[in-house]
């Protein structure tokens, strides 16, 4: 649809969609997107959040997916301010939190380069709703006194330093994008001494196809393998994890055996 320029004014709202059930996003980022002139989207939320969006509004798709013709986060920069410009109010729709792991910090910082106003509303981060979800608290008093939200994936492709630290810490480490290294990350704990250490891996937290797998450092490995976990999933590692109301049950064929 054709717009009058003069009227346009150019803004971007930087939003989190929340892990994936989407009923777990804000009621300020629903109001946004009744708001929204474009709305760009990416693979981790769930397309029933467009129809919040007016009829007129222009939803795209911008999810990297690995494998498929996906957008360049240069692409999606330009893409958000050429929207911007040309229609008003883009509403950049992010999974989970957009500062978590997701790039939201460039993106801000390109719109705002071309003077363009940004608003950021926060979402739930799958590193704390999907445990959450699942009943397991990523701190607990007399347990964890602190948590780590790590990706398991650096820039560089290298297994990040902090998770060497981490493994030597008390605290509930979580790690996203992960699941590849798993076996990396597995050694790591193992040499830190954990191999008791109880570990979750959750797929799909808070969706139909959600997975849920509970282990301990030594035994996770072939329960992943068996439950065929795919991406994306998030793992957390911490004493938490043995809250999990299935944990004993599931744990004690492996506890008798040691
Ligand atoms: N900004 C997002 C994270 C982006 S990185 C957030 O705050 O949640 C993408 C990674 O997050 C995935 O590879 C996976 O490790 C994790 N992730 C996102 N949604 C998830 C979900 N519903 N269940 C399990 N892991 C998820």
């Amino acid at each position: 649809m054709e717009r009058d320029k003069q009227h346009i004014e150019p803004k971007i709202t930087l939003l989190g969609a929340g892990p994936g059930d989407p009923e777990l996003i804000t009621l300020k980022g629903v109001l946004a997107l009744q708001r929204a002139d474009v709305v760009l989207y990416d693979a981790l939320t769930d397309e029933a959040l467009l129809n919040y969006a007016p009829k007129h509004a222009i939803k795209v798709y911008v999810g990297k997916r690995s494998g498929e013709h996906s957008f360049e986060q240069d692409a999606i920069n330009k893409l958000m301010v050429d929207y911007a410009l040309n229609y008003g109010h883009v509403v950049r729709l992010k999974g989970g939190d957009p500062f978590v792991f997701g790039r939201g910090y460039e993106e801000l910082d390109f719109a705002t380069s071309y003077n363009i106003a940004v608003t950021v509303i926060p979402g739930i981060s799958s590193a704390i709703g999907v445990p959450g979800l699942q009943q397991i608290p990523v701190t607990h008093r007399g347990m964890s006194e602190s948590f780590w939200v790590i990706t398991g994936t650096t820039s560089s492709g290298a297994v990040s330093e902090d998770i060497y630290q981490a493994a030597n810490s008390n605290a509930t480490v979580i790690i996203l994008m992960g699941l590849k290294k798993l076996p990396q990350i597995v050694d790591i704990f193992s040499v830190a001494g954990k191999n008791n250490l109880p570990v979750a891996v959750v797929q799909n937290g808070s969706s139909a196809e959600e997975k849920l797998v509970i282990g301990k450092v030594d035994s996770i490995l072939s329960k992943v393998a068996d439950a065929k976990i795919a991406a994306p999933a998030l793992l957390i590692f911490g004493e938490v994890v043995s809250l999990h109301p299935s944990f004993t049950k599931l744990i004690k064929p492996y506890v008798n055996i040691a």
